[in-house]
């Protein structure tokens, strides 16, 4: 029996002190320092030199793939298996932090800095398990290319270009996620609807920001004197168990109704202001969007529409992200989440039909799902490693509604690094691995691969 937490025990020090120099360089895009071979500014071009001085270090052939990604190949054999992760890290707000992000600071068994957990930290203890299987010289059919893009937070331009010019490993993970193991993730599409639409009623309509947000709080502008809608309104509001206020607006009158936030991705958790504020203007107004919101985007799972589905991955789910209607101009942003059972080109063409036959325009983003074998031997050993060293029985493979790097490479998906239970604060105030379950991220990578690759 191979002894792989010996081995990470062993390399501890190392793992922690590489971490530390690469998490001491801000690698947040930066358009100013944009240059040749640097197409993502300055200090991430300094992260991906770290990298590869790593990989130089120990003795492995490393590839730059003019500054927008590069790898680290451990062993020399024809097949190769991917590990996917990205030196790149989102801004900081350094005013709520308690130390500086950009210098690793070690207390309460962990590691605090921005990067240690997403994802420079489980970029390493990929690089470390790969190490191990090399360092013990152990029998093996496949090298391990270690990858790293930088440009993932902003869309994975990065390994999108990479893969252009370099071959996609037969199978890998991306280190990127949560254990115990992501072997799907819904397509995404968003949905653009734009329109002139008469106003009947309606002055103004206006509610979100962001189309992945369920908006909480939605207000429009009405014809009429206040005083005819305020019975019936506050009725509503109560049937419906949600506040929200009307007064008078010039000789018109403004009415908000707040709902709940929430991801996008779990659209039913939040309650969406916009469709509930349709509903109610569409038994007191006679207008073609209000109309169209109330009728075909009032239910988070696209029912509506007529395209609700529920697939191996879980339900469709809708988005009404955004609305403006100014001047008889609608502008609406949808955004859904889909198994990957659904045709999401007939999907897309099918609602534009039904938008051009309302006089409205619809362009549509197609993001493709991913869909790994859940019964596949990747995920299967991936799972199984991850059982046996973390001991937790009972979490079983998921499928997720967001997306991560996985989908960038064919075969992939996406295993660890934050366990259940932890919160490591990514994207967020003192990003934060407890050093243990780095450790033991390292252990399951290694004991996952070898199992995966060995003779
Ligand atoms: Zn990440």
């Amino acid at each position: 029996m191979i002894n792989f937490k010996e081995e990470v025990e062993k390399r501890k020090e190392q793992l922690i002190q590489d971490i530390e120099t690469l998490c001491a360089i801000p690698s947040v895009y930066n358009e100013k320092t944009i240059g040749e071979n640097q197409p993502y500014g300055s200090e991430c071009r300094q992260a991906l030199d770290a990298m590869l001085a790593i990989g130089k270090r120990d003795g492995f052939v490393v590839h730059d793939e003019n500054g927008y990604a590069g790898h680290i190949d451990i062993g020399d054999q024809e097949e190769s298996f991917g590990i996917l992760g990205h030196l790149d890290v989102v801004p900081v707000d350094s005013r709520g932090w308690d130390s500086d992000p950009f210098k690793v600071v070690q207390a309460n068994g962990k590691l605090y800095g921005r990067g240690v957990a997403d994802d420079k930290g489980p970029l390493l203890a990929g690089y470390y398990a790969a190490k191990i299987i090399h360092d013990l010289d152990l029998p093996v059919k496949k090298k391990i290319r270690v990858i790293f893009g930088c440009d993932e937070e902003r869309g994975s331009s990065c390994v999108e270009h990479y893969f252009t010019k370099n071959p996609y490993p037969s199978m890998g993970f991306t280190p990127d996620a949560e254990f115990p193991v992501v072997y799907g993730e819904k397509g995404i599409v968003r949905f653009h609807i734009t329109g002139n639409v008469k106003k009947d009623g309606l002055i103004a309509m206006v509610a979100g920001d962001r189309v992945n947000i369920v908006p909480g709080e939605c207000e429009a502008i009405i014809e009429g004197n206040h005083k005819q809608y305020e019975e019936s309104f506050k009725q509503f509001l109560s049937d419906h168990h949600v506040t929200g206020i009307i007064e008078e607006e010039g000789n018109c009158t403004k009415l908000v109704l707040k709902g709940k936030s929430a991801h996008a991705s779990l659209p039913e958790e939040g309650i969406n202001a916009v469709s509930l504020l349709a509903t109610y203007l569409d038994t007191v107004i006679n207008n073609k969007l209000v109309h169209f919101i109330a009728t075909y985007l009032n239910d988070y799972y696209g029912k509506g529409l007529q395209i609700n589905h529920e697939g191996l991955m879980g339900k469709l789910t809708m988005n009404l992200g955004v609305v403006k209607y100014v001047k008889e101009d609608a502008d609406i942003e949808l955004d859904l989440r889909c198994p990957h059972e659904i045709d999401l080109k007939e999907m897309c063409d099918g609602v534009k039909e039904l938008c051009q036959s309302l006089g409205l325009n619809l362009e549509s983003d197609i993001h493709e799902p991913l869909y790994i074998d859940p019964n596949s031997e990747l995920v299967q050993k991936l799972h199984k490693a991850y059982v046996e060293v973390s001991g937790d029985t009972e979490s079983q493979p998921q499928a997720i509604g967001g997306g991560t790097y996985a989908k960038s490479m064919p075969n992939c998906v996406a295993f660890g690094c934050e366990f259940k239970d932890e919160d490591n604060a990514i994207h967020g105030n003192n990003e934060n691995i407890k050093i243990d379950s780095l450790l033991k991220s390292t252990e399951i990578f290694a004991k996952a691969i070898y199992d995966l690759i060995k003779e």
